[in-house]
């Protein structure tokens, strides 16, 4: 795994940017201290070590779930009785997080949504080309897929002997290839290491 710059880059900055249109201090403008926004984060009690604080003094996070006391289980619990039983983890359609089982949901129920993971992949192979250009270059090639090997053609019907063999991976990682990540993904609890984010990730619109 390399550096991930997704929750800074495609998440947190655009909130940032929207956040502060909406107060009407679009950056660079200074914004006052009591101007602020709350902002709701789904946070359940499974994964409470995930709740953090916003970066900046005009969003303030709440966590409705964990003021409720709501796990995972009362979640879906809820979703269940509103018929929204199948509702999937939030996370983002080219996660490097994702199972096998979540490509194939793709690939298998959204054909435009693969073709655009499939050139997503095909695009990073390179790297980042804002760190090509200053010099960061990436040693070697980056995949989506945890096989190195291109998203079209990744062996994702199933966690086959062999790679598994190759990998010298335990049956509770075969689980985490197949099924993904436990956790979900927002912005202030990235399902990766949001502890990987440094400063320049949010300089723009801080
Ligand atoms: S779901 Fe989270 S970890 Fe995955 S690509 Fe999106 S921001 Fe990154």
């Amino acid at each position: 795994m390399t550096r991930r710059q997704c929750t800074g880059e495609y998440k947190i900055k655009p909130i940032k940017k929207k956040v502060r249109e909406l107060l009407g201090y679009p950056y660079p403008n200074r914004i006052p201290k009591h101007v602020f926004v709350e902002q709701w984060v789904g946070i359940s009690t499974d994964e409470f070590h995930r709740a953090k604080d916003a970066d900046v003094k005009y969003m303030r996070n709440r966590h409705p779930l964990l003021d409720m006391s709501w796990s995972r289980a009362d979640c879906v619990r809820y979703l269940t009785s509103l018929g929204l039983a199948d509702t999937p983890k939030s996370s983002c359609l080219g996660c490097p997080f994702h199972g096998n089982a979540q490509w194939r949901q793709i690939r298998d129920t959204s054909p435009s949504e693969w073709t655009d993971v499939v050139e997503f992949d095909a695009a990073i192979r390179q790297g980042n080309a804002r760190a090509n250009v200053t010099g960061n270059k990436l040693l070697g090639e980056a995949f989506l897929h945890r096989s190195r090997v291109p998203l079209s053609q990744a062996p994702i019907d199933h966690v086959t002997s062999a790679e598994r063999a190759a990998l010298r991976i335990s049956a509770d990682e075969a689980d985490v290839l197949e099924n993904g990540l436990e956790d979900g993904c927002s912005p202030w609890a990235c399902r990766g290491d949001a502890d990987a984010l440094t400063p320049d990730d949010f300089g723009l619109a801080t």
